[in-house]
């Protein structure tokens, strides 16, 4: 790739080089005068050749460093060279026929097929004073074709830096010059040879720069032609090397951009979803993350955490609603005693514990005496009061573990006691009607006593006996009627 980029570099210098040469032959018939040259040199007029043909100043300008009109034998008809500082000169070379044969630089009768109407030319590379120089010779003929070959007209310039300088505008880089002494260092690196149809050499760039040859007609190198090589990004070398550095610089990056993105993103994504994930598993929205950083995600994660235990004290505010409303549920509301629906479910309770429901239970059913007869002299409000009176030493004399007070209705209250039998139950009954006859709750409403008291049933169902609700209160209330029927403030065991 590199190789063929540098022959295409290389053939651009070639090719301005010959575009050069092509100019130097187009001023051969900038002349408008060419049949009058064609006159002059069949009448080797040298007068007219060398003060009418020759405008020396375009020439100069031009860069040419002589012209000659030689007729068919070689011998000069007109012209003359200058140096390079432009002074009178006298190559020996082009001034001296046999040399002129010997170098093959003009034509001759001999190189002419008198059927071609076209010119022909010769372009030669040769020395001149040890300075590379160039001819182009053309045949002076007639411009219809029709005249004789009756001449040579030849232009030479010397190839120097000047020369070289004409051809750099055409080129991006600047082309060097190595005159006939240097020439010969570059041999072996030279990627072309002017006008060789073969490559040469195969040798690219030495030094970064790279080399065209131009050889006289033996092939002896004249000079070599240089330019700098260009950096190119799809050399290999290069090509590879900044493969694999573009390869390690994008795999570092995607390595930083990772674990970059580990630590803002992937991390707290997956913390935030192993938290949510586990907390709705479980229920439990107790569990929080630590989350440090500014993005939205560690926002996001903070925001959980808040979330979580916003749900945390809702769940507790709705567990404690749920506690009260149970609570009243089952609460008595003035008395704060159990209600009915408490004791039923209580009773259900003690049914379907097989280990309470085989020890005794006794059940207690106690009714305040004459209490219509309370409310009558005392009122409404006051005979609540006095419930509530009542309610609070039966809740005062009972222990909580194992005596379940409820009321029952009215002024009516039932004492469910677990794993007491009947003559322990008998002996509550007594302490509790004895408590509300203590508590002496004035009671002038009735005839027979002054203060408030209770007549209590009691019934009870010994150990391994079946438990059934129903029938033990049905006892307790027929032994509560008897209490009644005995004459009040007393206990009956039914
Ligand atoms: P006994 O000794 O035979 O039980 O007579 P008693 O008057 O207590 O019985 P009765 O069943 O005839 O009357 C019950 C009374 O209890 C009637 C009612 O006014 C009263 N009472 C029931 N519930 C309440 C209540 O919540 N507040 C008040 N102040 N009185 C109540
Ligand atoms: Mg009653
Ligand atoms: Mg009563």
């Amino acid at each position: 790739m590199t190789k063929q980029n540098d022959r295409i570099d290389i053939q651009r210098v070639e090719s301005q080089l010959q575009q050069e040469i092509d100019a130097l032959s187009k001023m051969v018939f900038d002349s408008a005068a060419w049949d009058t040259m064609y006159e002059a040199a069949q009448q080797r007029d040298t007068q007219w050749f060398n003060s009418d043909y020759v405008i020396a100043d375009a020439l100069q300008r031009l860069d040419v460093n002589g012209w000659y009109l030689y007729d068919t034998q070689a011998n000069i008809i007109g012209g003359g060279s200058f140096n390079n500082a432009y002074q009178p000169y006298s190559p020996t070379i082009l001034e001296t026929p046999n040399l002129l044969i010997e170098n093959n630089l003009i034509i001759l009768s001999g190189d002419i097929d008198n059927s071609q109407s076209e010119l022909i030319h010769k372009v030669r590379f040769i020395t001149i004073d040890k300075t590379p120089a160039v001819t182009v010779a053309y045949n002076v003929t007639k411009s219809d074709g029709t005249g004789e070959f009756v001449a040579t007209l030849l232009l030479w310039s010397f190839i120097d830096e000047d020369f070289v300088e004409n051809l750099t505008p055409g080129l991006a880089n600047d082309i060097s010059f190595y005159g006939t002494d240097e020439a010969p260092k570059y041999r072996d690196h030279l990627i072309r040879v002017f006008g060789e149809k073969k490559r040469a050499v195969v040798t690219t760039q030495h030094k970064r720069r790279l080399y065209l040859g131009v050889n006289d007609q033996a092939g002896d190198l004249l000079f070599v032609l240089s330019i700098a090589s260009r950096e190119r990004t799809y050399d290999r070398s290069l090509f590879d090397s900044s493969l694999i550095t573009g390869l390690l610089i994008s795999g570092s990056v995607f390595i930083l951009f990772y674990l970059y993105i580990n630590q803002q993103v992937l991390r707290p994504l997956r913390k935030l979803y192993t938290l949510v994930n586990s907390a709705i598993s479980n229920n439990d929205f107790s569990a929080r993350d630590e989350y440090f950083g500014n993005n939205e995600l560690h926002q996001l994660g903070r925001g959980m955490n808040e979330l979580f235990t916003l749900i945390e004290n809702q769940r507790d505010e709705i567990l404690e609603r749920h506690q009260k409303l149970k609570h009243i549920s089952n609460t008595d509301s003035m008395t704060m005693l159990a209600n009915r629906r408490a004791l039923d479910k209580h009773f259900a309770k003690l049914a379907s514990d097989a280990e309470l429901a085989s020890q005794p239970i006794s059940m207690i059913v106690a009714d305040i005496d004459h209490f219509k007869l309370y409310n009558d002299f005392y009122g409404h409000d006051q005979g609540d009061k006095a419930l509530c009176e009542v309610a609070n030493l039966l809740k005062e004399n009972t222990q909580p573990s194992n005596h379940f007070v409820a009321r029952y209705g009215g002024e009516e209250f039932v004492i469910v006691l677990s794993n007491t039998d009947k003559q322990e139950a008998f002996k509550v009954a007594e302490t509790l009607r004895n408590a509300v006859v203590t508590a002496q709750i004035t009671h002038q409403g009735r005839a027979d006593l002054s203060y408030v008291t209770l007549s209590i049933g009691v019934a009870s169902k010994a150990a391994n006996e079946a438990f059934d609700s129903d029938s033990l209160f049905k006892i307790a209330d027929d032994a509560l009627y008897k209490a009644k029927k005995q004459g009040r403030n007393c206990c009956v065991a039914g």
